[in-house]
């Protein structure tokens, strides 16, 4: 039952083939079984989910009609507020803090019958690419336990790998639910800036943060979009309007379809075998009827630059209230600046201070103009990129992330290799438009990843085309070996 999607499952539990509670068991004894290999999970909620499972079955019973995602064991990057559980974001700063309330996503799962079976570990404060910030240890990925899963959402990733979880919610600021997504071979999607609610997410960069599903497939992806999108009066950067159903956008059928190729993202630095596997699949579209046309970003290779100066500014506004005084864990010292001192030099772990460091000084007078206002310029001008090739070509495709899953200890002493690894996620996130990337190939055992954008609100026809590849190539849906998770 690990290995099910939540439309197969949706299936069975209302044909009466399977109930909640059996479902929500097998993926619990597959998480029990995978855990002390992957560890990425930071909590476990087991009562909560069975609760849950039980009034699923319930309403099944009285022959109620269930929502697509009710009674389907699922799990939450735990940089979201969830009633009663803990929330970390897998930092000490936090480490004994429970939400007081329930984001805004958690609240419409809930409406939707969530049965979630913990909280999942990340980077810190979602700050990495590898999940080896976590002040409570890495996630390791259940294709290759010497390889990184991704990051910031590894956790995320890797519980949908491992049969540990049969969907999750991730954050995306700069990549965090696309790279990983790629690392452990599932789908992930980063939606429209303000198409989900931020409400209850632990800020990291506000202007760039969204939350978004990681599943096993396409559907799946459209089934948690329509369960987690629309507008929210507590989000005030939230969209306004109706949510279309996304399942209806999921037909294989690309014919007509432009797809710009962008140059700058398919040179030096691509690894051979990401590129063959991405290239591969653009002949697959043009072959479906699909155009490829040659596009180019040229302001793209900013993007790094200008995304490590904005982020970590916004990260070092929204991490000023860990200070000992409101949230989270508090130094004992012997005066208040002392105890702020204290408690944010113990808390914090050795990224989260370089990325408040980096912050401060670029907002410090003097700096601001030569640095931050700087890199808002250029930000405007990556989304001029986008517009512009956008007015040409429905969607691009380029490589998720430049190489497969590497491995532990590779990076970790390098940020700027580190940083490297959002040089394809990035520019989207400046532009605020929406990502997916979707499984597209295995390179000596890891799995590859194919991202696709596509202009502001375009989710439909993302996973139109996601689902048209998806489609015809079920080899990458697999899930990894149980030898292989160790
Ligand atoms: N890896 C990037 C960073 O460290 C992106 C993280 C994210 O998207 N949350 O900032």
């Amino acid at each position: 039952m690990e290995q099910l999607t939540i439309h197969e499952c949706h299936r069975r539990l209302t044909a009466k083939e399977i109930s909640a509670v059996e479902l929500t068991n097998a993926v619990w004894a597959q998480k029990e079984k995978t855990e002390p290999q992957i560890h990425a999970y930071l909590s476990d909620s087991y009562e909560t989910a069975l609760a849950a499972a039980e009034a699923v079955d319930a309403d099944i019973a009285r022959g109620e009609p269930i929502s697509p995602l009710a009674g389907v064991p699922g799990a939450i990057k735990d940089n979201m507020c969830m009633a009663g559980q803990p929330v970390t974001a897998a930092s000490r700063m936090l480490e004994h803090f429970v939400a007081p309330y329930d984001a805004t996503v958690i609240a419409k799962l809930k409406a939707s019958g969530l049965v979630s079976l913990g909280k999942l570990n990340m980077d810190e404060f979602a700050m990495g690419s590898s999940t080896e910030n976590s002040a409570f240890g890495p996630t390791r990925n259940p294709w290759h336990t010497d390889h990184v899963p991704g990051g910031s959402s590894g956790g995320s990733a890797a519980a949908v790998a491992a049969g540990s979880a049969l969907w999750t919610l991730g954050s995306d600021t700069g990549g965090s639910i696309r790279q990983p997504a790629a690392y452990c071979g599932v789908v992930g999607l980063k939606p429209t800036y303000g198409r989900v609610s931020r409400y209850g997410l632990l800020a990291f960069s506000s202007s760039l943060d969204q939350i978004g599903p990681l599943t096993r497939d396409v559907r799946d992806c459209a089934l948690v979009m329509n369960a987690i999108s629309g507008h929210d009066p507590k989000d005030s950067t939230s969209i306004p309007g109706e949510v279309p159903d996304y399942t209806r956008a999921l037909v294989a059928d690309v014919k007509g379809l432009k797809i710009g190729v962008p140059e700058e993202f398919f040179g030096a630095g691509i690894s051979a075998p990401v590129k063959d596997a991405v290239q591969a699949a653009l002949r697959f579209y043009e072959e479906q009827g699909a155009t490829l046309v040659p596009v180019s970003l040229p302001r793209a290779k900013y993007a790094i630059a200008a995304y490590y100066i904005i982020a970590p500014a916004e990260a070092s506004s929204n991490l000023a209230r860990y200070d000992g005084v409101s949230y989270g864990m508090r130094a004992a010292a012997d005066n208040l600046i002392a105890m702020y001192k204290k408690t944010r030099s113990e808390g914090f772990g050795a990224e989260v201070k370089r990325r408040i460091m980096l912050g401060t000084y670029v907002l410090s007078a003097g700096y601001y103009d030569a640095y931050y206002l700087k890199a808002l310029k250029v930000r405007t001008l990556i989304k001029e990129d986008f517009t512009r090739a956008f007015a040409q070509v429905d969607v691009m495709i380029t490589p998720t992330v430049p190489d497969t899953a590497f491995r532990f200890g590779e990076k970790i002493d390098n940020p700027l290799a580190m940083y490297m690894e959002d040089v394809c996620t990035v520019p989207v996130n400046l532009a605020g438009i929406p990502a997916i990337s979707i499984p597209c190939g295995i390179a000596a055992g890891l799995p590859v990843g194919m991202q696709i954008i596509g202009p502001n609100l375009s989710e439909e026809t993302l996973l139109r085309a996601a689902y048209t590849f998806e489609t015809a190539h079920p080899e990458y849906t697999r899930m990894p070996s149980q030898e292989a998770m160790g």
